[in-house]
């Protein structure tokens, strides 16, 4: 998608700060966070949200639970407060599928 934010990151397009990347995902930090810790997991193809996930996106969205609880771990969290959202509907300002990975201390409300 041209004009999708998050497209434009994947591409590089765009500057960001990448934790993680593979063939078919990305990591990167929220440009606003609402936590200490707040990263957004990204499949580098374009989904609109979570309307779109189908049988088709069965292994996608299972390497992004492995890619997450990794992350978990890497930054300590298994024990401590962390949450993960996927926003949708009108909840949903970036129109690319995403899960938030936040941890620590929230500032805010996702
Ligand atoms: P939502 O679509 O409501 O689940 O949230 C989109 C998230 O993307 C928000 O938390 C924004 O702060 C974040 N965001 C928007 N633009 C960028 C960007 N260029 N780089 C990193 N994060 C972004
Ligand atoms: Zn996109």
């Amino acid at each position: 998608m041209d004009d999708c934010i998050f497209c434009k990151i994947i591409k590089k397009q765009l500057p960001s700060k990448i934790e993680f990347e593979s063939e078919d995902i990305i990591v990167f930090q929220d440009i606003h966070p609402s936590a200490d810790l707040h990263l957004l997991i990204a499949p580098k193809i374009h989904l609109d949200g979570i309307q779109n996930i189908g049988p088709e996106q069965r292994e996608l969205l299972g390497k992004m639970f492995i890619v997450i609880n990794n992350l978990v771990a890497e930054k300590n969290l298994t024990d401590k407060n962390y949450r993960v959202v996927i926003n949708g509907g009108k909840s949903q300002i970036v129109p690319h599928l995403h899960f938030h990975l936040l941890g620590g201390k929230w500032y805010r409300f996702v």
